[in-house]
């Protein structure tokens, strides 16, 4: 009877391991971002020893890893490891509908796996064309030829740190992947001006750590993201109601907005948006209805919007100038330039970054800089305060789905710490 007992605890034992294991796939190729699969990222630190080579049981082979080096055949490679030139041109013959020998490039990843013998003979060579593919040339026993894929693991993963210098040097400082700085800037290009980042702005994300064979392997999305710039907090979400990658704030707001926060690089805003200012070349007051970036000679400067340039000239005040009308409500001035960007004339279609030209001092200005001009219903606005209307917004019939979303990432956003001590900097990673 006991015996009996103890045969149905192991049964149920294993039916409920069985579910388990079920229920972690099921999660694995769920879209959507479920709470207690992100917190379960999070907190899980798995590091798998590794004992698999392509598949193989690394205890079992010798194992020869190097690089093909010029001019170097196959058949000599595999000749120092018991491969007879009758194998060779088998080798070479069977791998020609698969992935051919002569396809293989000098300065390319091969290994071999060999009997642990005293004089290893290979079983296994295999070549990496790439980072994802790899082909297993089997010498053992017949020969045969196979194309694989590695296989690609998303592991969910946080950084976060305040900002010393710059953002690049915290964020690699803290372990990010540098790809992963261009991606933030994309997703914040609208809230932060990345041209202008302050001593103690902080940043918090959470995105996908690609991997292959555990090695590093570029960042999937930024999945969730927060952003103190100028002591304003941001917050992105990803959310995808349709219409491809958005992100949204903590309100359902897209981040998107019509316009670049700034045209270049600057190294300082040297004249406002002002009414009356005293003129430095004309020495009078006079009202200025642009924003002078000081900048040096050269420095490009790009359309914050896209839209179409309606005039591209020389005049004796402005100097050489743009002018882009970016729809019905919208234009902007860009003047003083230097040259023209290339393939810049009237009537031309330019995109939001695109170079429209470069910063010079032409016309009337005493030194280097570019005067930016913004027009809102054919009023001049200052363009550092101009409200501008956001993009589409979660749509009210996902607005649910979204809120459930948005509360998961944001609750893992504010469970990461900066973990500041005294003014140095320690940013994290999670795995
Ligand atoms: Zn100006």
């Amino acid at each position: 009877m006991k015996f009996a007992q103890s045969g149905l605890f192991i049964v149920l034992f294993i039916l409920f391991l069985v579910f388990v294991v079920y229920q972690i796939n099921i999660d694995r190729s769920e879209p959507e971002y479920v709470e207690d699969v992100i917190a379960e990222n999070l907190d899980t630190v798995q590091i798998r020893p590794p004992t698999l080579l392509y598949g193989f049981p690394i205890d079992s082979f010798t194992i020869i890893e190097n690089t093909i080096r010029r001019n170097q055949f196959l058949g000599e490679i595999l000749s120092e490891f018991r491969v007879t030139d009758q194998q060779i041109h088998e080798l070479s013959l069977k791998s020609r509908k698969v992935y051919d020998v002569r396809k293989l490039e000098a300065r390319k990843k091969y290994i071999i796996l060999c009997t642990r013998d005293t004089l290893p003979r290979a079983e296994y060579f295999i070549y990496e064309p790439n980072e994802i593919d790899y082909v297993i040339y089997k010498l053992k026993d017949s020969i045969e030829v196979s194309l694989n894929q590695r296989k690609i693991d998303t592991v969910n993963t946080a950084v976060a740190g305040v900002i010393e210098n710059s953002l690049w040097v915290t964020m690699t400082d803290a372990g990010a992947d540098p790809l992963l700085i261009h991606s933030l800037s994309e997703v914040f290009a609208w809230q932060v001006d990345f041209y202008r980042i302050q001593k103690g702005d902080r940043f918090k994300v959470f995105y996908e750590q690609l991997l292959v064979d555990d090695e590093e392997a570029g960042i999937g999305k930024i999945i969730g993201a927060y952003f103190n710039h100028n002591e304003e907090d941001y917050y992105a979400v990803y959310f995808d109601q349709g219409s491809g990658i958005s992100y949204f704030d903590e309100n359902g707001q897209s981040l998107q907005k019509q316009f670049l926060k700034s045209p270049l690089r600057y190294k300082r805003i040297s004249s406002r948006y002002t009414r009356r200012r005293y003129h430095p070349v004309l020495k009078r007051y006079k009202a200025h209805l642009g924003t002078d970036y000081a900048a040096p000679t050269g420095t490009p400067i790009r359309s914050v919007g896209d839209g179409i340039i309606e005039e591209a000239r020389y005049s004796q005040y402005n100097g050489r100038y743009v002018k882009i009308r970016h729809n019905s409500v919208y234009t902007t001035q860009y003047l003083h330039m230097s040259r023209f960007g290339s393939g810049i004339k009237e009537g031309v279609k330019v995109i939001q970054g695109q170079v429209i030209g470069y910063v010079g001092s032409t016309g009337l200005a005493n030194g280097p800089h570019l005067c930016f001009r913004f027009w809102k219903n054919g009023q001049q606005v200052d363009a550092l305060n101009v409200k501008l209307p956001p993009s589409e917004p979660v749509n009210e019939d996902k607005r649910d789905e979204y809120d459930v979303v948005m509360k998961s990432i944001l609750k893992q956003l504010d469970s990461i710490s900066f973990d500041i001590k005294g003014d140095s900097l320690t940013a994290y990673v999670i795995q």
